[in-house]
């Protein structure tokens, strides 16, 4: 196959590498590892894979650019609500965080920086979307199609996002709505809100962020809420340009700042999985928040949850409700019953008219499309292994799908710690096997059904008792009510057990 070469300078080393950037160069060739998507993901193991002396891979990308949900979700005051001092990776400390919690823009430049730095973006195939990957038990390989061609590979490794598939509601005349309409994820910047009737439908993470940007510029803002999130204070602020110098001539400094922040979100778990009992204490704090910043009684009576603290994922946020006490915003807990060229109507038969609607409606998390796409031993998708939930060994390997690892998979989320963790962690695990596939000259690895089995029934009967099983609804729970999106434990816990590869545990096919 032709393909072209380049030499690029990684860090000391200047190394040749094929650039698998086009149809031309990926068309049929084979590799030792395909990994898909450019989020934290993808480029944290395609960057341990080269730290490791492994270069024959490739990293298969759909959009033209990197970054995952730090390219995509653009809206108004996206950032993240783990300090970013800990949402980082810890081969790549950054000293110069603008805030506690950076901007989207500052992660997805920090990401930008790590791949070049790395020396990733020679193994990125772009504008290259996975369509259909199947196992072939003949040369023990994946065959991969991508929108650039077809490609093998020895190990297939998924970080195709748990929340990279935008959710939109499913509302009765919605396709009709002849203003302009757009999820928070996709962002419309060519629209001008100012002077705009807009109505924002949802109040999770991401409205919370971008209704107090919008607020002042719209003439008017109707919030469609559903279930009102527990919010507690956010106390960002700048880090002083000192502390910067200090991470860069310590980075010691900056480890322990880390640790520290680490070990407060892992006291959380504590509270959300052993103890839900323990958060009494944090309900009166948000409570507090919501009375100070919420004089108006009404308003706050609809702003109050009825529900646990740390059901549904914990928001963050100080000028949350400030703006939605403003003149300008009217908060509606009415279910829609419809949308109308120009409007929304509520169950209640009241008509809101508006010129836009903004859907900060989440993402396909338990529903995603991918897993049909992704064809085992035998032909079987994962899709279809996964009809009644889905499941993976510690969230990363999966019965009958040999060389496969996914990355967030299966009962890996958090609701109280940075995700980057648990990446990492999985990391280190695959690398780990593929260390013990060379050493032993292995060339397929499946995890024993009766290993996976066990996993999923200890993490159903962990489950119970957890603040997740409370009694809320959350976009953790799948359709039949099953937590299999979260880890219910400590994320230490998590790492032990992704600490080495234990080949007892799979089948071997040398
Ligand atoms: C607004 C927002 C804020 C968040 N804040 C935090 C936070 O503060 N702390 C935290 O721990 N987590 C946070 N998260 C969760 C966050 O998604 C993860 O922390 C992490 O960024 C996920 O990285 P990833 O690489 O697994 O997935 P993503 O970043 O989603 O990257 C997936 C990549 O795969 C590509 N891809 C997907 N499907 C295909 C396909 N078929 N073919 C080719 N390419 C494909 C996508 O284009 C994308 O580039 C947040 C999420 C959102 C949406």
């Amino acid at each position: 196959m032709a393909h072209s070469s380049k030499r690029y300078s990684d860090g000391e080393r200047l190394v040749e590498l094929p650039l698998p950037s086009s149809h031309a160069d990926t068309q049929n060739r084979h590799y030792r590892v395909a990994i898909l998507g450019t989020g934290f993901s993808g480029l944290g193991m395609a960057i341990r894979l080269k730290q490791c002396g492994e270069h024959n891979f490739v990293v298969i990308e759909k959009a033209a650019d990197l970054g995952g949900t730090w390219r995509d979700n653009t809206y108004p005051g996206c950032a993240c609500d783990i300090p970013s001092h800990l949402y980082s990776f810890s081969f790549a400390l950054n000293p110069d965080w603008s805030h506690l919690y950076a901007p989207s823009r500052e992660i997805w430049d920090y990401l930008r920086r790590c791949s070049r730095r790395f020396g990733i973006l020679p193994h990125i195939c772009w504008n290259s979307e996975l369509q259909e990957a199947y196992w072939s038990e003949d040369d023990q390989s994946w065959h991969i199609t991508t929108s650039q061609g077809r490609l093998t590979a020895d190990v297939l490794i998924l970080g195709n996002g748990p929340l990279s598939e935008p959710s939109f509601p499913s509302i009765p005349g919605i396709e009709s709505f002849e203003g302009t309409r757009f999820h928070s994820a996709q962002w419309n910047h060519n629209y001008d809100l100012t002077g705009k009737r807009v109505a924002v439908i949802g109040t999770g993470a991401s409205a919370v962020q971008f209704v107090p940007l919008i607020q002042p510029l719209v003439a008017n803002l109707f919030l469609f809420q559903r279930t009102p999130p527990w919010i507690l204070p956010r106390g960002d602020r700048p880090i002083p340009a000192w502390h910067h110098t200090i991470f860069r001539l310590l980075p010691i400094a900056q480890r322990m700042v880390r640790a520290r922040i680490y070990l407060r979100q892992e006291l959380v778990a504590l509270a959300l999985i052993h103890r839900p009992a323990m958060l009494e204490a944090a309900m009166k704090l948000a409570q507090h928040h919501l009375e100070k910043q919420v004089p108006e009684a009404e308003l706050r009576a609809k702003l109050t949850p009825n529900y646990l603290l740390g059901c549904k994922r914990i928001l963050l946020s100080d000028d949350f409700y400030p703006a939605v006490s403003q003149s300008t915003v009217e908060v509606i807990t009415e279910r829609i019953r419809q949308v109308r060229a120009k409007s929304i109507v509520t169950v209640d038969g009241k008509e809101y008219e508006i010129d836009s609607i903004i859907c900060g409606t989440g993402f396909h998390v338990t529903d995603a499309q991918l897993p049909l796409r992704i064809r085992g031993r035998g032909g079987v998708t994962l899709a279809n292994t996964w009809h009644d939930g889905s499941r993976a060994y510690l969230g990363t390997t999966v019965a009958q799908f040999p060389n496969l690892f996914l990355l967030i998979g299966p009962n890996t989320g958090l609701g109280h710690n940075s995700m980057i963790y648990m990446i990492e962690s999985q990391i280190s695990y695959i690398l780990d096997c593929l260390h013990m596939m060379d050493r032993r000259k292995v060339h397929a690895v499946e995890v024993l059904s009766e290993i996976q089995e066990a996993f999923i029934s200890e993490m159903e009967q962990r489950m119970p008792g957890t603040v997740w099983a409370s009694g809320c609804t959350s976009w953790y729970l799948d359709t039949r009510g099953q937590n299999t999106t979260l880890w219910p434990g400590f994320t230490f816990e998590f790492r032990r057990r992704t600490r080495h590869f234990d080949p007892l545990h799979y089948h071997l096919n040398s």
